[in-house]
């Protein structure tokens, strides 16, 4: 890996030698009751809009390659024969400008299931192969346990990740097209200095983190607590809404659904998110439901993010973002659900 310095007044240029193609970078969307600025991912026309130093974004870039509704086909008809047209045509290149590490880890554990597997999904790929990532490092907000997740840093999955250690912006060169675009802006040679100071920075942000989850044979813990307790007092307080899977980076569950023009002139197949918290979510044909309860709605989706995706990819589908209980009007978070499934586990004993 390349490594390089630049001036933050720099940064800019980068933006502006980027800005040619459609960017998407964090911007201050809206403000808290608490006059916090609350951010979000939008296209930015102008350097002064964005927001390259934010916390984390209420919902995460999983918008732009998984967005909530997608066209996947549509069909016209007339009196003598039908035409279909399927929409994975590839899309215009995306820059992400400011992509902090739990979100660029989060489309590498996306990647694993709808682009590295037997069945690619194609409406995926079209985006995500079309895209070009600049990451940054971030502040620890109070609700983030991304370290414990080991996704406060990354090693591949963007184009250029860069630290800011000062006086200077520390860029980790992860791409031959970064590299290119890094010849339009003023950059030295990192030197061991330079090294220095980016160790301290990283040092420094991990001492900030209040939050953390305790992953310690968390795999062997959730088999042993299945017919546990807490499901059903966390159940009880779930309120099926589906916000968490909403804002969660790697939540991916998605139906579909044939809409019918009252014509009977066109119609078309739409894909739509869905969460494996909402009530129908294990519902089939004549009306069955596997999982009518909330507490094992919850349960599943736990376990799919902490145990089912570990045991397939040796990694957990939760990269520690926090979004999902920050959003809860429950105060459900899985730092404090996993703690309460760690203690059952403990007092069983
Ligand atoms: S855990 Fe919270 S956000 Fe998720 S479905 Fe339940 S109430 Fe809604
Ligand atoms: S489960 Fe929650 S904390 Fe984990 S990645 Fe999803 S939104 Fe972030």
């Amino acid at each position: 890996m390349l490594f390089c310095v630049f001036a933050k007044s720099e940064l800019r240029h980068l933006f502006e030698v980027l800005s040619y193609n459609c960017l998407v970078g964090p911007t201050v969307k809206e403000t808290s009751p608490e006059s916090w600025p609350l951010y979000a991912y939008e296209q930015v026309f102008d350097f002064a809009d964005l927001a390259f130093e934010h916390t984390t974004t209420s919902h995460s870039p999983k918008k732009y390659f998984l967005p909530h509704r997608l066209t996947m086909a549509s069909y016209a008809l007339n009196d003598q024969s039908w035409r279909k047209e399927v929409h994975f045509t590839p899309e215009t290149p995306v820059v992400f400008f400011g992509m902090h590490a739990c979100d660029i880890n989060a489309l590498n554990r996306l990647d694993k299931v709808l682009l590295d597997s037997t069945y690619p999904n194609p409406f995926y790929a079209a985006r995500r192969r079309n895209t070009f990532i600049v990451g940054t490092s971030c502040s620890p907000q109070p609700f983030c346990f991304c370290e414990s997740m080991d996704c406060e840093t990354v090693l591949h999955g963007c184009d250029l990740f860069i630290t800011d250690i000062g006086e200077l912006y520390f860029c980790e060169i992860r791409s031959s097209a970064a590299y290119q675009v890094l010849q339009g802006i003023s950059t030295k040679e990192a030197k061991s200095e330079h090294h220095a100071l980016f160790i301290q920075a990283a040092k420094k942000r991990k001492a900030q983190f209040t939050s953390q989850m305790d992953t310690t044979d968390l795999v062997m813990i959730l088999d042993m607590e299945f017919q546990a307790e807490v499901w059903h007092e966390w159940g009880r307080r779930c309120l099926s809404c589906g916000t968490c899977a909403s804002v969660c980076p790697t939540c991916y569950c998605y139906g579909t659904e044939q809409l019918i023009d009252l014509t009977l002139g066109s119609a078309r197949k739409e894909m739509r998110l869905y969460s494996c918290n909402l009530v129908d979510f294990a519902e089939v044909a004549g009306g069955f439901n596997f999982r009518p309860e909330s507490a094992t709605r919850l349960k599943y989706r736990y376990y799919h993010k902490h145990r089912g995706f570990v045991e397939a990819f040796e990694e957990s589908l939760c990269v520690g973002c926090g979004r999902c209980g920050q959003a809860c009007l429950a105060d459900i978070a899985p730092v404090d659900v996993i703690a309460s499934v760690r203690r059952e586990a403990e007092e069983d004993g």
